[in-house]
């Protein structure tokens, strides 16, 4: 993980709708294409909704989510209608039958798809999570469960807390400079031993440096703090914050 990258991270604006009574928005990298069906839910419209994914969301199949823990565990779905919901940040399937969801308010959901294999992942990565390297457990999943390679892999990140708003103490400094990342070019100072920390930033370069492709890389200019109208955030809210939720299901393989 040596490896220079000179990769700067450009989100893209957001178009908001409304899908299934809350807030949503869409990549538009996967917007127009078969393949990977995702989406991104926000706060619903009516106040006091449930923290729940509305049932109406899931279009076909069956849901799999997690006890999500601020690791690396990530588990393979398929197969079976049976689900335990185990712990875990990480989901993958090459189940078209099968969506996959994490929550989150201000950690960042990574949408990983290999639409060639129809093969598709979801990450919860705050900074825990992104500091142990969730994305490059991530990818090294992808490859020894299904043979995808980085370079056929499409990854976006979606809502979460930004580089904007995500102020951290020496702590997760040095939890980044001393996990794989080893990168802490995306802090800046922020007053006596505090930080703005960016994880789309750090974890846009360490897909690129694992070997994701910069035009198959997408982030999602949607801070959840910032947008606190739109996106639930424990930043903005504290424990009372209700949770976003990304959804991927990866359709049947894109020949
Ligand atoms: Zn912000």
């Amino acid at each position: 993980m040596s490896r220079c990258v000179e990769f700067s991270l450009q989100p893209v604006a957001v178009t908001w709708e409304v899908h299934h009574g809350r807030h949503a928005c869409r990549a538009p990298l996967w917007r127009h294409r078969t393949g990977p069906e995702h989406q991104f839910l926000g706060r619903p419209l009516a106040p006091g909704a449930a923290r729940e994914v509305p049932p109406q969301a899931i279009r076909k199949g069956h849901l799999a989510t997690l006890r999500q823990e601020h690791g690396t565990c990530i588990h393979r779905v398929g197969g079976t209608s049976e689900w335990s919901g185990p712990a875990g940040d990480g989901l993958s399937t090459s189940d078209p039958g099968w969506t996959l969801g994490v929550q989150t308010a201000d950690c960042l959901p990574i949408l990983l798809a290999d639409p060639g294999r129809g093969v598709a992942a979801v990450l919860h990565a705050g900074w825990r999570g992104s500091a142990q390297g969730i994305v490059l457990k991530g990818i090294e999943h992808l490859r020894s469960e299904y043979g995808c390679r980085p370079t056929d892999l499409e990854a976006v990140l979606g809502p979460g807390v930004g580089g904007c708003c995500y102020e951290v103490g020496d702590e997760v400094l040095e939890a980044f400079r001393n996990g794989p990342l080893a990168d802490v070019s995306h802090f800046r100072p922020h007053g006596a031993a505090h930080w703005i920390i960016d994880l789309a930033q750090t974890n846009a370069r360490a897909l690129i440096r694992a070997g994701v492709s910069p035009h198959k890389l997408q982030a999602l200019d949607a801070c959840t703090c910032c947008t606190n109208d739109r996106l639930h955030s424990y930043r903005a809210e504290g424990t009372s914050a209700g949770r976003n939720w990304s959804l991927l299901s990866p359709g049947h393989p894109v020949v």
